[in-house]
């Protein structure tokens, strides 16, 4: 049995943020019929932000969120937790995907980031905010010039950032993997999210807000004025309705063509000793991307746990809940990838494994996919960078349900769609094959390289 496998033995499979007291109780489920003005349909960050920011814009509109299972239990309560100020997945996303629109899509990113703390500090949420910054660290030499025009780009558009090389890196984070970093330090940190989601839970509540849990949407007709949702014990007639269920792809059966529902895993260690935070430093507690394919990303904890996530899978037919995550043979390699990372841990044990639903689209960016002649809207495929630009998402998704006329509805984020991805069986066969190639991409290369290059140019920047 290998170190790493050892220390996986006693884990949880449970995620370390909602294994925690401060849970909230969960609210009724919805029993009966009733009307309303905006229904939002999924508890998570682009739901709750919707509700909130539905009722500071018109405290006396009627809005009603319904929960299939409880908040935060769907992506927002699994995440990293890496706060970035990005609404389209950072500045090489957006140069790749929207170069026209970068200096526009930077704006509403400062904006949005400086709306999302205004709320959670005039709220008093405590969600373990650290402004710390957000650290890309290359795990290889040959890296190095893709992190140096990543640096170009953010001395472009002004961003507080430093290129640190090896010794430099290395007293930020020890690793012998790092070859050198970019440390972001503006806007930036972690945030645990799932106390942030249950403290927009209980704004959203305050606000007047209605919220039922365990009330799964099961069916939508358009009645021509009004959208009727049928749950399991009840019935809603709502004017305007907001899909807010990421990798779900909820609300109509199109959505899908757009969304692939990748899993994304995740380990937590239990509590790291004083002298084993000595061993890799990390006094400056960043969040850390690393440049690997198949990249991994790690963060501290308000206790100094490490959260150490990064390994993606597909379950055929976008399964959102597979028994398969739930097993310790799929945590290996990365339990692998944390040894390598961080051999000077050895002696340390993991305490919690889960896995959580990415909204996977090309253009790894949230867009709107509006259904029932505008009444109903989609909003997701923020494809693993959401803890921020959920609000953004929320926002715009207000925008074209209230056809508001903003401006912001007309770049082509808002008013296009990402490419179309390919139903099953090819769905499983390309994503099989894709994940077989990230695994080894970065040692063996070989056809792993030539298939990389294929999916790329189909539109994804894996
Ligand atoms: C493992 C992992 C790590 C990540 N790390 C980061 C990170 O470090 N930084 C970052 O910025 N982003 C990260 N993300 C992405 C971020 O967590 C998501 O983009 C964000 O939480 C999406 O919020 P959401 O509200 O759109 O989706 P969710 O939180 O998934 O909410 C959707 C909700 O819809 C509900 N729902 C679905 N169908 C129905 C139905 N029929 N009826 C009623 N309700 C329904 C679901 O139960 C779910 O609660 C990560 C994601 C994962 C999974």
């Amino acid at each position: 049995m290998t170190t790493f496998h050892k220390a996986l033995t006693d884990v949880t499979f449970y995620p370390l943020w909602l294994d925690n007291t401060a849970a909230p109780d969960t609210c009724a489920h919805l029993v009966g019929r009733t009307e309303t003005d905006l229904l939002i349909v999924g508890g998570g960050f682009t739901g709750l932000w919707a509700a909130i920011i539905a009722k500071q814009r018109d405290p006396a509109r009627n809005v009603t969120l319904i929960e299939a299972g409880k908040v935060a239990h769907g992506a927002s309560g699994r995440p990293g937790g890496i706060v970035s100020t990005s609404v389209i997945h950072g500045l090489g996303n957006a140069k790749r995907v929207f170069p026209a629109d970068m200096d526009v899509l930077e704006r509403l990113g400062i904006e949005n980031l400086d709306g999302w703390r205004d709320t959670i500090t005039q709220f008093g949420i405590d969600a373990d905010l650290e402004w710390t910054g957000e650290m890309t660290v290359a795990v290889n030499r040959a890296h190095l010039d893709d992190l140096h025009r990543e640096f170009a780009l953010h001395q472009q558009h002004g961003h507080d950032a430093v290129l640190l090389d090896r010794a430099q890196t290395q007293a930020e984070l020890a690793s012998p993997l790092f070859e050198g970093a970019i440390w972001s330090r503006q806007r930036t940190g972690t945030v645990h999210p799932a106390k942030l989601a249950w403290g927009l839970k209980a704004i959203a509540l305050t606000l007047g807000v209605r919220v039922h849990e365990h009330t799964p949407m099961l069916d939508v007709s358009d009645q021509g004025h009004q959208l009727r949702i049928t749950t399991h014990d009840g019935r809603i007639d709502a004017r305007r309705v907001l899909f807010a269920t990421n990798a779900w792809g909820a609300g109509h059966r199109h959505i899908k063509r757009y969304v692939v529902a990748m899993r994304d895993r995740v380990l937590a260690t239990e509590p790291l000793t004083a002298e084993q935070m000595d061993r890799i430093g990390w006094t400056n507690r960043q969040g850390v991307y690393d440049t690997r394919k198949q990249l991994n990303y790690m963060r501290l904890t308000r206790d100094n746990r490490i959260v150490y996530g990064g390994r993606i899978g597909y379950y055929f037919n976008d399964a959102t809940d597979p028994a398969g995550d739930r097993q310790l043979q799929v945590y290996d390699r990365l339990a692998g990838y944390f040894h390598d990372t961080f051999p000077q841990l050895d002696d340390v044990k993991f305490s919690h494994a889960w896995s959580g639903p990415i909204d996977l689209t090309t253009r790894m960016a949230v867009h709107l996919q509006p259904y029932y002649g505008g009444k109903g809207v989609y909003a997701g495929g923020y494809s693993g960078f959401g803890v921020t630009a959920s609000r953004f998402g929320a926002r715009l998704a207000l925008e074209r349900l209230d056809d508001t006329g903003s401006p912001d509805l007309d770049l082509a984020l808002a008013s296009s769609l990402p490419g179309r991805i390919p139903p099953e069986p090819f769905r499983w066969m390309g994503a099989a094959l894709t994940m077989r190639a990230l695994d080894h991409v970065d040692t063996k290369g070989g056809w792993r390289k030539a298939w990389i290059r294929l999916v790329h140019r189909l539109g994804f920047p894996l």
